[in-house]
């Protein structure tokens, strides 16, 4: 499958995606198209404006509903493709394996695939020491200067595999998860704990009735099979530690017109249109702090539920820490993002503000992916986000 989505490859330039499956972009010769996104997850970090995508010629489907001629199969991040397309990623992790080329599967021998068992489907059954194992392959495009991480969004599916997978665990015949990373850049991998608790605690839970391998690859522009696999350590301990219902969190709200917003004892405010990024923390009942904000209508008693009201847009960003860090986090952001009205969000602490706004999206940012990911994939020894 690989081989046939890179034999013609299309370079393109990323515009924008209007839904999962569907993305804009502008490549050389064809103008403006929209091409099929053959992955769920929310990619943030990669779908930046204008970033290089490469494209392939979709097959033509018998029944020709498809609207998209191409499909995405890689991103550029650093200079390198990352590949994006699931189903290619679950190719090369078989061809990987039937070349004996990941390191801690070399025994692993690949007998079906799409194997269902109950009322579950999973990738691959291999035979290893003469018994038959399952193994699901996930996909890990998320990741920083040293650390991949995965999921990228809640996956309730994915959780479900894992607690599926481990009651097919036997003595001696372990299912496997193969963590697939599209980047060479890294040398470790954690649960996405941040983005989904509740997957990181499942793999923590079972990681005795499971054969939890994480291989990395990197990707040059033909998009050839990769010579070299590298395998990622897991910090069990770090995970263990850090993987908790507290820490700090952003909230990214959307204003579509100016307001004026009395803002409690801090008096009447002017908020323009834009992007405001707030900072905040619970070091306990994290997930409840956020649903909370998430929710519009509420007595008002933070700073922020006053804006919270006006704002047409709501997203939130866990960044959980058995460390307080909302005012680092602050700080980063003060780097280069515009200060909100002066005391918001900060009656507990000395920072000026815990406001920031701009006009342009920050998720459409790379400097603020950069602050996201130095908290989100702190240092491994102390826990301690790297200075910059
Ligand atoms: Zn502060």
């Amino acid at each position: 499958m690989l081989s046939s989505l890179t034999r013609n490859l299309t370079v393109a330039r990323f515009i924008d995606r209007p839904n999962r499956f569907i993305v804009r972009c502008e490549a050389p010769g064809l103008g403006r198209l929209r091409a099929h996104m053959p992955n769920p997850g929310r990619m943030w970090e990669l779908l930046l404006p204008a970033v290089r995508l490469w494209l392939a010629p979709a097959p033509r489907a018998a029944d020709s509903t498809r609207r998209t001629a191409y499909t995405v199969v890689a991103v550029e991040r650093d200079g390198e493709p990352v590949l994006v397309h699931t189903h290619a990623s679950n190719d090369v992790a078989r061809r990987l394996v039937q070349q004996r080329r990941i390191p801690g599967l070399e025994d692993a021998e690949i007998l079906a695939a799409e194997v269902k068992v109950g009322h579950s489907r999973f990738d691959f059954l291999l035979r290893r020491a003469r018994q038959q194992v399952l193994m699901e392959v996930k996909s890990v495009t998320l990741f920083g200067n040293q650390m991949a991480m995965f999921p990228d969004a809640p996956t309730l599916r994915g959780r479900r595999h894992l607690e599926e997978l481990a009651t097919q665990s036997s003595r001696g015949a372990r299912p496997v998860v193969l963590f697939l990373v599209h980047s060479r850049r890294v040398d470790r991998f954690l649960p996405d704990y941040h983005t989904d608790l509740e997957f990181a605690h499942t793999l923590l839970r079972l990681r005795s009735q499971l054969d939890v391998v994480v291989a990395a690859i990197g990707w040059r522009p033909a998009l050839g099979l990769p010579r070299r696999v590298d395998r990622l350590p897991i910090d069990w301990s770090m995970l263990a530690r850090e993987a908790q219902d507290g820490g700090a969190y952003l909230l990214l709200l959307r204003l579509t017109r100016a307001h004026s917003v009395r803002i409690g004892k801090l008096g009447t405010r002017r908020f323009d249109a834009g992007y405001y990024l707030y900072v905040g923390s619970a070091m306990r009942n994290l997930t409840a702090r956020i649903n909370r904000h998430l929710r519009k209508t509420k007595t008002h008693h933070w700073h922020i539920d006053y804006l919270r009201a006006v704002a047409s847009e709501v997203t939130a960003m866990p960044i959980r820490s058995s460390r307080r860090r909302e005012c680092e986090i602050s700080r980063d952001l003060d780097r280069f993002m515009k200060r909100g009205p002066a005391g918001f969000g900060c009656s507990d602490c000395a920072c000026p503000v815990h406001l920031y706004v701009q006009r342009d999206n920050p998720l459409h940012d790379p400097r603020f992916h950069q602050v996201l990911q130095a908290h989100r994939m702190p240092d491994r020894a102390t826990g301690i986000a790297p200075a910059r």
